[in-house]
Protein backbone atom coordinates (compact mmCIF):
# COMPACT_ATOMS: atom_id res chain seq x y z
CA UNK A 1 0.00 0.00 0.00
CA UNK A 2 1.34 3.38 -1.21
CA UNK A 3 -0.18 4.91 2.11
CA UNK A 4 -2.01 3.33 5.31
CA UNK A 5 -4.30 6.38 5.95
CA UNK A 6 -5.47 9.44 5.22
CA UNK A 7 -3.83 12.42 6.60
CA UNK A 8 -7.62 13.12 8.24
CA UNK A 9 -8.17 9.82 9.90
CA UNK A 10 -5.84 9.02 12.91
CA UNK A 11 -7.03 9.34 16.14
CA UNK A 12 -6.00 8.27 19.76
CA UNK A 13 -6.89 4.80 19.50
CA UNK A 14 -4.41 4.64 16.68
CA UNK A 15 -1.69 5.25 19.17
CA UNK A 16 1.50 3.61 18.63
CA UNK A 17 0.14 1.95 15.39
CA UNK A 18 3.28 2.74 12.59
CA UNK A 19 1.52 4.19 9.66
CA UNK A 20 2.98 5.38 6.09
CA UNK A 21 1.07 9.19 5.24
CA UNK A 22 1.40 11.19 2.05
CA UNK A 23 0.75 14.72 1.27
CA UNK A 24 1.38 18.03 0.70
CA UNK A 25 3.39 20.24 3.51
CA UNK A 26 1.03 22.83 4.42
CA UNK A 27 3.23 24.54 6.92
CA UNK A 28 7.09 23.50 9.28
CA UNK A 29 7.40 25.24 12.41
CA UNK A 30 10.99 24.70 14.19
CA UNK A 31 11.00 25.23 17.92
CA UNK A 32 14.24 24.52 19.02
CA UNK A 33 15.73 21.87 16.62
CA UNK A 34 12.23 20.12 16.63
CA UNK A 35 10.30 20.23 14.03
CA UNK A 36 6.63 20.16 13.26
CA UNK A 37 5.56 19.59 9.76
CA UNK A 38 1.36 19.89 8.98
CA UNK A 39 0.61 17.33 6.19
CA UNK A 40 -2.46 18.00 4.14
CA UNK A 41 -4.62 15.75 1.83
CA UNK A 42 -7.85 16.30 0.91
CA UNK A 43 -9.23 14.40 3.97
CA UNK A 44 -7.38 16.52 6.47
CA UNK A 45 -4.61 17.82 8.53
CA UNK A 46 -2.50 15.80 10.14
CA UNK A 47 0.74 16.62 12.14
CA UNK A 48 4.40 15.29 11.72
CA UNK A 49 6.98 15.58 13.84
CA UNK A 50 10.91 15.05 13.50
CA UNK A 51 13.26 14.90 16.18
CA UNK A 52 16.80 15.17 15.07
CA UNK A 53 17.95 13.51 17.91
CA UNK A 54 16.29 10.14 16.95
CA UNK A 55 16.44 10.88 13.27
CA UNK A 56 19.10 12.60 11.69
CA UNK A 57 18.16 12.16 8.11
CA UNK A 58 14.78 13.07 8.12
CA UNK A 59 14.86 15.79 10.07
CA UNK A 60 17.54 17.38 7.84
CA UNK A 61 15.13 16.43 4.87
CA UNK A 62 12.38 17.75 6.12
CA UNK A 63 14.17 21.21 7.31
CA UNK A 64 14.47 21.59 3.47
CA UNK A 65 11.47 21.51 2.79
CA UNK A 66 9.05 24.26 0.86
CA UNK A 67 5.22 24.59 1.10
CA UNK A 68 3.20 22.25 -1.10
CA UNK A 69 6.18 19.50 -1.13
CA UNK A 70 4.47 16.40 -2.24
CA UNK A 71 6.05 13.98 0.92
CA UNK A 72 5.84 10.48 1.92
CA UNK A 73 6.23 9.85 6.00
CA UNK A 74 6.39 6.76 7.89
CA UNK A 75 6.36 6.17 11.63
CA UNK A 76 4.21 5.89 14.88
CA UNK A 77 1.58 7.76 15.85
CA UNK A 78 1.91 9.31 19.64
CA UNK A 79 -0.34 11.40 21.78
CA UNK A 80 0.44 14.73 21.51
CA UNK A 81 1.42 16.72 24.42
CA UNK A 82 -0.05 20.24 23.27
CA UNK A 83 -3.41 18.60 22.19
CA UNK A 84 -5.34 20.48 19.73
CA UNK A 85 -9.35 20.36 20.09
CA UNK A 86 -9.58 22.49 16.71
CA UNK A 87 -8.24 19.94 14.68
CA UNK A 88 -10.01 16.26 14.29
CA UNK A 89 -6.55 15.26 14.22
CA UNK A 90 -5.26 17.27 16.97
CA UNK A 91 -4.45 14.62 19.90
CA UNK A 92 -2.62 12.66 17.95
CA UNK A 93 0.84 13.49 16.18
CA UNK A 94 3.13 11.53 13.91
CA UNK A 95 6.96 10.72 14.90
CA UNK A 96 8.45 10.21 11.89
CA UNK A 97 11.09 7.56 11.15
CA UNK A 98 11.27 8.02 7.16
CA UNK A 99 10.82 11.09 5.45
CA UNK A 100 10.85 10.69 0.98
CA UNK A 101 10.08 13.85 -0.92
CA UNK A 102 7.95 12.53 -3.66
CA UNK A 103 7.76 15.91 -5.62
CA UNK A 104 8.95 19.28 -5.17
CA UNK A 105 7.18 22.55 -5.68
CA UNK A 106 7.55 25.89 -6.09
CA UNK A 107 6.60 28.35 -3.89
CA UNK A 108 2.52 28.86 -4.88
CA UNK A 109 1.48 32.06 -5.66
CA UNK A 110 -0.69 32.40 -2.73
CA UNK A 111 -1.29 30.55 0.26
CA UNK A 112 -3.25 27.68 0.32
CA UNK A 113 -5.64 27.90 2.87
CA UNK A 114 -9.47 29.17 3.96
CA UNK A 115 -8.52 32.70 3.89
CA UNK A 116 -6.30 33.09 1.28
CA UNK A 117 -4.07 35.74 0.10
CA UNK A 118 -4.12 35.31 -3.68
CA UNK A 119 -7.27 37.70 -5.69
CA UNK A 120 -9.46 36.51 -8.12
CA UNK A 121 -7.72 36.67 -11.19
CA UNK A 122 -4.19 34.89 -9.69
CA UNK A 123 -6.12 32.06 -8.61
CA UNK A 124 -8.04 31.58 -11.52
CA UNK A 125 -4.84 31.21 -13.17
CA UNK A 126 -3.73 28.62 -10.64
CA UNK A 127 -7.03 27.36 -10.28
CA UNK A 128 -5.68 23.43 -9.75
CA UNK A 129 -3.72 25.25 -6.62
CA UNK A 130 -7.20 27.09 -5.77
CA UNK A 131 -8.83 23.55 -5.80
CA UNK A 132 -6.59 22.55 -3.14
CA UNK A 133 -8.16 24.74 -0.65
CA UNK A 134 -10.48 23.05 1.73
CA UNK A 135 -13.31 25.67 1.13
CA UNK A 136 -13.06 24.76 -2.60
CA UNK A 137 -12.55 21.03 -1.74
CA UNK A 138 -15.77 20.82 0.26
CA UNK A 139 -18.39 23.00 -2.50
CA UNK A 140 -16.77 20.30 -4.85
CA UNK A 141 -17.91 17.42 -2.30
CA UNK A 142 -20.79 18.65 -1.70
CA UNK A 143 -21.80 18.90 -5.36
CA UNK A 144 -21.08 15.37 -5.28
CA UNK A 145 -23.06 14.61 -3.02
CA UNK A 146 -26.04 16.11 -4.14
CA UNK A 147 -25.90 14.65 -7.32
CA UNK A 148 -25.71 11.63 -6.12
CA UNK A 149 -28.81 12.41 -3.92
CA UNK A 150 -30.45 13.61 -7.15
CA UNK A 151 -29.27 10.45 -8.72
CA UNK A 152 -30.81 8.05 -5.68
CA UNK A 153 -34.20 10.05 -5.68
CA UNK A 154 -34.77 9.88 -9.32
CA UNK A 155 -33.64 6.59 -9.69
CA UNK A 156 -36.33 5.48 -7.55
CA UNK A 157 -38.95 7.16 -9.30
CA UNK A 158 -37.98 4.90 -12.45
CA UNK A 159 -36.39 7.95 -14.33
CA UNK A 160 -33.82 6.86 -17.00
CA UNK A 161 -30.51 8.59 -17.84
CA UNK A 162 -29.99 9.19 -21.36
CA UNK A 163 -27.63 11.75 -22.66
CA UNK A 164 -28.05 14.07 -25.57
CA UNK A 165 -26.14 15.13 -28.35
CA UNK A 166 -24.33 18.14 -27.97
CA UNK A 167 -23.91 18.79 -31.74
CA UNK A 168 -27.58 19.44 -32.84
CA UNK A 169 -29.38 22.84 -34.30
CA UNK A 170 -30.67 25.88 -32.15
CA UNK A 171 -32.69 24.98 -29.31
CA UNK A 172 -34.90 28.68 -27.91
CA UNK A 173 -34.09 29.11 -24.54
CA UNK A 174 -33.70 32.69 -25.11
CA UNK A 175 -30.07 33.33 -25.63
CA UNK A 176 -27.56 33.06 -28.10
CA UNK A 177 -26.41 29.73 -29.36
CA UNK A 178 -22.22 28.91 -29.44
CA UNK A 179 -21.67 27.31 -32.67
CA UNK A 180 -19.31 24.94 -34.08
CA UNK A 181 -18.57 25.15 -37.79
CA UNK A 182 -18.76 21.66 -39.50
CA UNK A 183 -15.60 20.35 -41.37
CA UNK A 184 -17.73 18.16 -43.37
CA UNK A 185 -20.14 20.47 -44.04
CA UNK A 186 -18.66 23.43 -45.36
CA UNK A 187 -20.20 26.39 -44.61
CA UNK A 188 -22.46 25.12 -42.11
CA UNK A 189 -22.63 24.74 -38.31
CA UNK A 190 -24.07 23.05 -35.60
CA UNK A 191 -25.31 24.52 -32.26
CA UNK A 192 -24.30 23.82 -28.93
CA UNK A 193 -27.86 23.26 -27.16
CA UNK A 194 -29.26 25.56 -24.42
CA UNK A 195 -30.11 23.02 -22.85
CA UNK A 196 -31.76 19.29 -24.35
CA UNK A 197 -35.72 20.58 -24.36
CA UNK A 198 -36.70 19.41 -27.82
CA UNK A 199 -34.84 15.93 -27.21
CA UNK A 200 -36.22 15.02 -23.61
CA UNK A 201 -39.56 16.02 -25.14
CA UNK A 202 -38.54 13.64 -28.08
CA UNK A 203 -37.97 10.50 -25.78
CA UNK A 204 -41.43 11.51 -24.52
CA UNK A 205 -42.73 10.54 -27.94
CA UNK A 206 -40.24 7.64 -27.93
CA UNK A 207 -41.90 6.37 -25.04
CA UNK A 208 -39.36 6.45 -22.22
CA UNK A 209 -41.79 7.89 -19.77
CA UNK A 210 -39.70 9.48 -17.49
CA UNK A 211 -36.24 10.86 -18.29
CA UNK A 212 -32.97 12.52 -16.11
CA UNK A 213 -29.59 13.68 -17.02
CA UNK A 214 -27.29 15.92 -15.36
CA UNK A 215 -26.16 18.09 -18.76
CA UNK A 216 -24.10 20.39 -19.79
CA UNK A 217 -25.44 23.33 -21.23
CA UNK A 218 -24.28 26.31 -23.29
CA UNK A 219 -25.59 30.01 -23.47
CA UNK A 220 -24.19 32.78 -25.25
CA UNK A 221 -25.28 35.38 -23.20
CA UNK A 222 -23.50 38.54 -21.23
CA UNK A 223 -21.98 37.04 -17.69
CA UNK A 224 -22.60 38.37 -14.35
CA UNK A 225 -21.44 36.73 -11.62
CA UNK A 226 -24.21 34.02 -10.87
CA UNK A 227 -23.87 33.20 -14.71
CA UNK A 228 -21.48 31.04 -16.62
CA UNK A 229 -21.59 30.07 -20.41
CA UNK A 230 -21.59 26.36 -20.01
CA UNK A 231 -23.16 25.41 -16.82
CA UNK A 232 -25.28 21.80 -15.95
CA UNK A 233 -28.84 21.26 -15.69
CA UNK A 234 -30.49 18.46 -14.08
CA UNK A 235 -32.99 17.97 -16.89
CA UNK A 236 -35.92 16.28 -16.17
CA UNK A 237 -39.00 15.39 -18.02
CA UNK A 238 -42.05 12.77 -17.64
CA UNK A 239 -45.10 11.56 -19.64
CA UNK A 240 -48.91 11.51 -18.94
CA UNK A 241 -48.71 14.05 -15.97
CA UNK A 242 -50.38 17.05 -15.51
CA UNK A 243 -49.00 20.78 -13.61
CA UNK A 244 -49.82 18.84 -9.74
CA UNK A 245 -47.91 15.59 -10.60
CA UNK A 246 -44.50 17.61 -11.48
CA UNK A 247 -44.51 19.82 -8.88
CA UNK A 248 -45.42 17.10 -6.42
CA UNK A 249 -42.53 14.69 -7.83
CA UNK A 250 -39.87 17.73 -8.02
CA UNK A 251 -40.62 19.37 -4.54
CA UNK A 252 -40.18 15.66 -3.10
CA UNK A 253 -36.54 15.62 -4.68
CA UNK A 254 -35.68 18.96 -3.46
CA UNK A 255 -36.94 17.97 -0.17
CA UNK A 256 -35.34 14.45 -0.74
CA UNK A 257 -31.80 16.27 -1.71
CA UNK A 258 -31.85 18.61 1.84
CA UNK A 259 -32.67 15.59 4.18
CA UNK A 260 -30.30 13.57 2.69
CA UNK A 261 -27.61 16.20 2.34
CA UNK A 262 -27.73 18.56 4.98
CA UNK A 263 -30.36 16.58 7.30
CA UNK A 264 -32.67 19.67 6.69
CA UNK A 265 -36.39 18.55 6.76
CA UNK A 266 -38.06 20.83 4.12
CA UNK A 267 -42.17 21.76 5.04
CA UNK A 268 -44.49 21.64 2.26
CA UNK A 269 -43.49 24.62 -0.57
CA UNK A 270 -45.99 27.31 -0.67
CA UNK A 271 -47.28 28.23 -4.06
CA UNK A 272 -47.86 31.82 -5.49
CA UNK A 273 -49.04 33.23 -8.68
CA UNK A 274 -46.75 35.14 -10.78
CA UNK A 275 -49.07 38.31 -10.92
CA UNK A 276 -49.25 38.04 -6.60
CA UNK A 277 -45.54 37.76 -6.64
CA UNK A 278 -45.26 40.72 -8.68
CA UNK A 279 -47.89 42.44 -6.79
CA UNK A 280 -46.46 41.59 -3.17
CA UNK A 281 -43.00 41.72 -4.00
CA UNK A 282 -42.35 43.75 -7.64
CA UNK A 283 -40.15 40.31 -8.46
CA UNK A 284 -41.30 36.63 -9.89
CA UNK A 285 -38.99 35.02 -7.42
CA UNK A 286 -39.62 36.86 -4.28
CA UNK A 287 -37.26 35.78 -1.19
CA UNK A 288 -40.16 34.82 1.63
CA UNK A 289 -37.42 34.26 4.14
CA UNK A 290 -39.18 37.77 5.46
CA UNK A 291 -42.44 39.48 5.04
CA UNK A 292 -42.53 42.90 4.39
CA UNK A 293 -44.94 43.04 1.69
CA UNK A 294 -45.60 46.06 -0.95
CA UNK A 295 -48.81 47.83 0.18
CA UNK A 296 -49.94 49.60 -2.87
CA UNK A 297 -51.49 53.03 -2.11
CA UNK A 298 -52.48 53.17 -5.79
CA UNK A 299 -53.93 51.09 -7.89
CA UNK A 300 -57.14 50.26 -9.53
CA UNK A 301 -59.87 52.19 -7.60
CA UNK A 302 -57.87 52.66 -4.43
CA UNK A 303 -55.93 56.30 -4.77
CA UNK A 304 -55.01 57.02 -1.09
CA UNK A 305 -52.22 59.85 -2.13
CA UNK A 306 -54.16 61.64 -4.71
CA UNK A 307 -54.92 65.13 -4.93
CA UNK A 308 -53.01 66.90 -2.45
CA UNK A 309 -50.41 68.75 -5.39
CA UNK A 310 -47.73 66.33 -4.75
CA UNK A 311 -46.69 65.61 -8.45
CA UNK A 312 -44.70 62.11 -8.14
CA UNK A 313 -47.71 60.76 -6.53
CA UNK A 314 -50.28 62.50 -8.65
CA UNK A 315 -48.39 61.18 -12.18
CA UNK A 316 -47.84 57.95 -10.92
CA UNK A 317 -48.98 54.64 -12.72
CA UNK A 318 -47.98 53.21 -9.02
CA UNK A 319 -47.41 54.10 -5.76
CA UNK A 320 -46.73 51.58 -2.96
CA UNK A 321 -43.88 51.04 0.10
CA UNK A 322 -42.54 48.46 2.65
CA UNK A 323 -43.08 49.48 6.10
CA UNK A 324 -39.86 48.41 8.04
CA UNK A 325 -40.39 47.73 11.84
CA UNK A 326 -38.48 49.37 14.20
CA UNK A 327 -36.46 51.96 11.73
CA UNK A 328 -38.84 54.92 12.29
CA UNK A 329 -35.44 56.01 14.14
CA UNK A 330 -33.05 56.00 11.38
CA UNK A 331 -31.44 59.37 10.40
CA UNK A 332 -30.98 61.74 7.53
CA UNK A 333 -27.90 60.01 6.56
CA UNK A 334 -29.89 56.82 6.47
CA UNK A 335 -32.76 57.65 4.62
CA UNK A 336 -30.40 59.66 2.49
CA UNK A 337 -28.44 56.55 1.84
CA UNK A 338 -31.48 54.27 0.90
CA UNK A 339 -32.75 57.49 -1.64
CA UNK A 340 -29.20 57.30 -3.73
CA UNK A 341 -30.12 53.05 -3.59
CA UNK A 342 -33.27 53.63 -5.42
CA UNK A 343 -31.98 56.37 -7.91
CA UNK A 344 -29.09 54.13 -8.88
CA UNK A 345 -29.43 53.61 -13.10
CA UNK A 346 -30.29 50.09 -11.96
CA UNK A 347 -33.18 50.90 -10.42
CA UNK A 348 -34.12 54.40 -11.60
CA UNK A 349 -36.61 55.79 -9.07
CA UNK A 350 -36.87 59.75 -9.19
CA UNK A 351 -37.05 59.74 -5.25
CA UNK A 352 -37.51 58.13 -1.81
CA UNK A 353 -40.94 59.21 0.07
CA UNK A 354 -40.62 57.77 3.71
CA UNK A 355 -42.79 58.29 7.05
CA UNK A 356 -41.79 57.72 10.59
CA UNK A 357 -44.34 56.61 12.64
CA UNK A 358 -43.77 58.01 16.26
CA UNK A 359 -44.13 56.69 19.61
CA UNK A 360 -46.47 59.35 20.36
CA UNK A 361 -48.77 57.69 17.93
CA UNK A 362 -47.88 60.75 15.20
CA UNK A 363 -45.79 61.02 12.11
CA UNK A 364 -43.27 62.46 10.86
CA UNK A 365 -42.38 62.21 6.56
CA UNK A 366 -40.44 64.12 3.80
CA UNK A 367 -44.12 64.69 2.06
CA UNK A 368 -45.51 66.88 5.34
CA UNK A 369 -46.29 69.52 3.42
CA UNK A 370 -48.44 68.09 1.31
CA UNK A 371 -50.07 65.86 3.24
CA UNK A 372 -52.33 66.42 6.68
CA UNK A 373 -52.15 64.29 10.04
CA UNK A 374 -54.96 62.59 8.82
CA UNK A 375 -53.82 61.75 5.26
CA UNK A 376 -50.84 60.63 7.35
CA UNK A 377 -52.74 58.43 9.83
CA UNK A 378 -54.50 57.03 7.01
CA UNK A 379 -51.87 55.74 4.98
CA UNK A 380 -50.32 54.56 8.30
CA UNK A 381 -53.27 52.42 8.39
CA UNK A 382 -52.82 50.64 5.33
CA UNK A 383 -49.46 49.18 6.31
CA UNK A 384 -50.94 48.42 9.53
CA UNK A 385 -48.26 50.85 11.13
CA UNK A 386 -47.51 50.97 15.13
CA UNK A 387 -45.43 53.32 16.52
CA UNK A 388 -41.30 53.14 15.87
CA UNK A 389 -42.08 51.41 12.30
CA UNK A 390 -40.73 53.36 9.23
CA UNK A 391 -42.46 53.36 5.99
CA UNK A 392 -40.72 53.90 2.59
CA UNK A 393 -42.48 54.91 -0.63
CA UNK A 394 -42.22 54.86 -4.46
CA UNK A 395 -43.83 56.40 -7.23
CA UNK A 396 -43.76 56.26 -11.05
CA UNK A 397 -44.57 53.66 -13.36
CA UNK A 398 -45.73 50.25 -12.28
CA UNK A 399 -42.50 48.13 -14.13
CA UNK A 400 -39.61 49.89 -13.17
CA UNK A 401 -41.04 51.28 -9.68
CA UNK A 402 -42.31 47.68 -8.20
CA UNK A 403 -38.89 46.38 -9.21
CA UNK A 404 -36.92 49.36 -7.70
CA UNK A 405 -39.04 48.79 -4.42
CA UNK A 406 -38.48 45.13 -4.40
CA UNK A 407 -34.47 45.88 -4.39
CA UNK A 408 -35.15 48.24 -1.85
CA UNK A 409 -36.99 45.66 0.32
CA UNK A 410 -34.28 43.16 -0.14
CA UNK A 411 -31.80 45.60 1.33
CA UNK A 412 -33.65 46.36 4.24
CA UNK A 413 -34.05 42.65 4.64
CA UNK A 414 -30.15 42.48 4.51
CA UNK A 415 -29.94 45.70 6.55
CA UNK A 416 -32.16 44.21 9.53
CA UNK A 417 -30.73 40.46 9.12
CA UNK A 418 -33.79 39.02 7.93
CA UNK A 419 -32.28 37.29 4.95
CA UNK A 420 -30.60 34.27 7.40
CA UNK A 421 -28.09 31.76 6.06
CA UNK A 422 -29.38 28.71 7.32
CA UNK A 423 -33.14 29.89 6.77
CA UNK A 424 -34.57 28.17 3.75
CA UNK A 425 -37.85 28.99 2.10
CA UNK A 426 -38.62 27.51 -1.14
CA UNK A 427 -41.74 28.18 -3.01
CA UNK A 428 -43.35 27.35 -6.31
CA UNK A 429 -44.39 30.58 -8.78
CA UNK A 430 -47.26 29.84 -10.92
CA UNK A 431 -49.14 31.10 -13.92
CA UNK A 432 -46.54 32.80 -15.56
CA UNK A 433 -47.66 34.78 -18.70
CA UNK A 434 -47.15 32.84 -21.73
CA UNK A 435 -45.72 35.64 -23.63
CA UNK A 436 -43.84 38.85 -23.17
CA UNK A 437 -43.89 41.91 -25.71
CA UNK A 438 -40.72 42.54 -26.82
CA UNK A 439 -41.46 46.95 -27.77
CA UNK A 440 -37.81 47.13 -29.68
CA UNK A 441 -38.44 43.95 -32.04
CA UNK A 442 -42.31 45.00 -31.87
CA UNK A 443 -43.01 41.33 -31.65
CA UNK A 444 -44.57 38.96 -28.72
CA UNK A 445 -41.84 36.59 -27.18
CA UNK A 446 -42.36 33.12 -25.02
CA UNK A 447 -41.54 33.86 -21.81
CA UNK A 448 -40.51 30.02 -20.50
CA UNK A 449 -39.68 28.86 -24.40
CA UNK A 450 -41.96 28.39 -27.54
CA UNK A 451 -42.77 24.66 -26.09
CA UNK A 452 -44.88 25.74 -23.42
CA UNK A 453 -48.73 25.00 -23.28
CA UNK A 454 -51.08 27.35 -21.90
CA UNK A 455 -54.17 27.34 -19.73
CA UNK A 456 -57.04 26.36 -22.16
CA UNK A 457 -59.23 28.73 -20.84
CA UNK A 458 -57.04 31.90 -22.09
CA UNK A 459 -57.53 30.87 -25.57
CA UNK A 460 -59.39 33.15 -26.64
CA UNK A 461 -56.70 35.84 -25.61
CA UNK A 462 -54.40 35.18 -28.28
CA UNK A 463 -56.85 37.50 -30.78
CA UNK A 464 -57.45 40.05 -28.12
CA UNK A 465 -55.31 40.05 -25.63
CA UNK A 466 -52.20 37.94 -25.79
CA UNK A 467 -50.52 39.31 -22.92
CA UNK A 468 -53.01 38.04 -21.14
CA UNK A 469 -52.47 34.34 -21.47
CA UNK A 470 -51.11 31.96 -18.62
CA UNK A 471 -48.80 29.40 -19.67
CA UNK A 472 -48.77 26.12 -17.85
CA UNK A 473 -45.34 27.23 -16.34
CA UNK A 474 -43.54 26.76 -12.86
CA UNK A 475 -40.17 28.24 -11.24
CA UNK A 476 -38.74 27.08 -8.30
CA UNK A 477 -37.48 29.68 -5.97
CA UNK A 478 -35.03 29.62 -3.32
CA UNK A 479 -34.72 32.38 -0.61
CA UNK A 480 -35.41 34.85 -3.84
CA UNK A 481 -32.93 32.89 -6.24
CA UNK A 482 -35.01 30.98 -9.31
CA UNK A 483 -33.02 27.25 -9.03
CA UNK A 484 -35.85 25.55 -11.57
CA UNK A 485 -38.11 25.96 -14.26
CA UNK A 486 -40.68 24.18 -16.54
CA UNK A 487 -43.81 23.77 -17.96
CA UNK A 488 -46.54 21.23 -19.31
CA UNK A 489 -45.86 21.44 -22.89
CA UNK A 490 -47.54 21.47 -26.32
CA UNK A 491 -48.08 17.85 -27.94
CA UNK A 492 -50.36 18.15 -30.91
CA UNK A 493 -48.61 19.61 -34.10
CA UNK A 494 -51.66 22.50 -34.65
CA UNK A 495 -51.39 23.81 -31.12
CA UNK A 496 -47.46 24.20 -31.75
CA UNK A 497 -47.76 25.80 -35.22
CA UNK A 498 -50.13 28.38 -33.44
CA UNK A 499 -47.34 28.96 -30.78
CA UNK A 500 -44.81 29.73 -33.63
CA UNK A 501 -47.37 31.77 -35.61
CA UNK A 502 -47.48 33.73 -32.46
CA UNK A 503 -44.08 34.05 -32.10
CA UNK A 504 -43.82 35.66 -35.64
CA UNK A 505 -42.02 32.69 -37.56
CA UNK A 506 -43.68 31.47 -40.97
CA UNK A 507 -44.80 28.35 -41.94
CA UNK A 508 -41.35 27.82 -44.04
CA UNK A 509 -39.51 29.06 -40.99
CA UNK A 510 -41.11 26.79 -38.22
CA UNK A 511 -40.89 24.10 -41.09
CA UNK A 512 -37.39 24.05 -41.36
CA UNK A 513 -36.44 25.27 -37.51
CA UNK A 514 -38.46 22.46 -35.61
CA UNK A 515 -39.92 20.24 -38.51
CA UNK A 516 -38.69 17.49 -36.41
CA UNK A 517 -40.44 18.25 -33.87
CA UNK A 518 -43.90 18.69 -35.10
CA UNK A 519 -43.54 15.93 -37.05
CA UNK A 520 -42.74 13.97 -34.25
CA UNK A 521 -46.35 15.49 -32.77
CA UNK A 522 -48.15 13.75 -35.24
CA UNK A 523 -46.86 10.37 -34.32
CA UNK A 524 -49.11 9.53 -30.99
CA UNK A 525 -47.10 12.16 -28.85
CA UNK A 526 -48.48 11.72 -24.85
CA UNK A 527 -48.95 14.53 -22.68
CA UNK A 528 -46.33 15.64 -21.05
CA UNK A 529 -43.70 17.73 -18.87
CA UNK A 530 -40.85 18.22 -17.11
CA UNK A 531 -38.58 20.77 -15.39
CA UNK A 532 -34.67 21.97 -15.05
CA UNK A 533 -32.41 22.94 -12.58
CA UNK A 534 -30.00 24.66 -12.48
CA UNK A 535 -27.58 22.01 -11.36
CA UNK A 536 -24.23 24.29 -10.30
CA UNK A 537 -26.52 26.93 -8.52
CA UNK A 538 -28.40 24.34 -6.81
CA UNK A 539 -25.38 23.27 -5.14
CA UNK A 540 -24.37 26.13 -3.86
CA UNK A 541 -28.11 27.22 -2.48
CA UNK A 542 -28.49 24.02 -0.95
CA UNK A 543 -25.50 24.89 1.31
CA UNK A 544 -23.89 28.38 1.43
CA UNK A 545 -27.50 29.82 0.65
CA UNK A 546 -25.44 31.83 -2.02
CA UNK A 547 -25.66 32.19 -5.25
CA UNK A 548 -21.99 32.40 -6.69
CA UNK A 549 -21.89 28.96 -8.42
CA UNK A 550 -18.41 29.29 -9.95
CA UNK A 551 -17.33 28.01 -6.59
CA UNK A 552 -18.91 24.74 -7.48
CA UNK A 553 -18.04 24.36 -10.75
CA UNK A 554 -14.48 22.56 -10.85
CA UNK A 555 -13.07 25.16 -13.70
CA UNK A 556 -15.25 28.13 -14.54
CA UNK A 557 -14.62 30.89 -16.35
CA UNK A 558 -14.63 35.11 -15.72
CA UNK A 559 -16.77 37.36 -16.31
CA UNK A 560 -15.51 37.83 -20.05
CA UNK A 561 -16.03 34.09 -20.59
CA UNK A 562 -12.61 33.21 -20.55
CA UNK A 563 -10.92 30.04 -19.05
CA UNK A 564 -7.49 32.05 -17.57
CA UNK A 565 -5.64 29.13 -17.11
CA UNK A 566 -5.75 27.84 -20.59
CA UNK A 567 -6.17 31.42 -22.02
CA UNK A 568 -9.36 29.96 -23.96
CA UNK A 569 -10.76 31.08 -26.47
CA UNK A 570 -8.14 31.63 -28.59
CA UNK A 571 -7.35 31.65 -32.35
CA UNK A 572 -7.05 29.11 -34.83
CA UNK A 573 -4.61 28.45 -37.59
CA UNK A 574 -5.13 29.73 -40.98
CA UNK A 575 -4.99 25.82 -41.78
CA UNK A 576 -7.84 25.08 -39.87
CA UNK A 577 -9.70 27.89 -40.24
CA UNK A 578 -9.16 26.53 -44.48
CA UNK A 579 -10.62 23.40 -43.35
CA UNK A 580 -13.54 24.43 -41.08
CA UNK A 581 -14.54 26.63 -44.63
CA UNK A 582 -14.01 29.73 -42.39
CA UNK A 583 -11.80 31.51 -45.23
N1 LIG B 1 -35.56 23.63 -20.94
C1 LIG B 1 -36.04 24.54 -19.92
C2 LIG B 1 -34.92 25.46 -19.46
O1 LIG B 1 -33.76 25.19 -19.73
C3 LIG B 1 -36.58 23.83 -18.73
C4 LIG B 1 -37.82 23.09 -19.01
O2 LIG B 1 -38.78 23.68 -19.53
O3 LIG B 1 -37.87 21.90 -18.64
O4 LIG B 1 -35.17 26.43 -18.80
Amino acid sequence: MYRTHTCGELRMRDAGKAVTLAGWVQRVRNFGGMLFLDIRDRYGITQLVFNPEHNAAASQLANELGREYVILAMGKVAERSNKNAQMPTGEIEIHVEHLEVLNASKTPPFTIEEETDGGDELRMNYRYLDLRRNNNQQNLLHRHQVARAVREYLDGQNFVDIETPHLIKSTPEGARDFVVPSRLNPGQFYALPQSPQTFKQLLMVAGYDRYYQIVRCFRDEDLRQDRQPEFTQIDCEMAFVRREDVLHMFEGMVKFVFKKVRGIELPDFPRMSYDDAIHDYGNDKPDLRFEMKFVHLKEGETNLVGERSFKPFDEAEMVAGICVNGCADYTRKHLDELTEFVKRPQLGATGLVYIRCLADGTFKSSVDKFYTAEDLKIIAAKFNAVPGDLLLILAGPAGRTGKALSELRLEMGNRLGLRRKEDYKPLWVLDFPLFEYDAEENRWNAMHHPFTSWRPEDEAFFESDPGKIKANAYDIVLNGVEIGGGSIRIHKRDRQEKMFTMLGLTKEEALQKFGFILNAFEFGAPPHGGIAFGFDRFCSMTIANQENIRDFIAFPKNNMGRDMMLDAPGTIDEKQKKELGLK
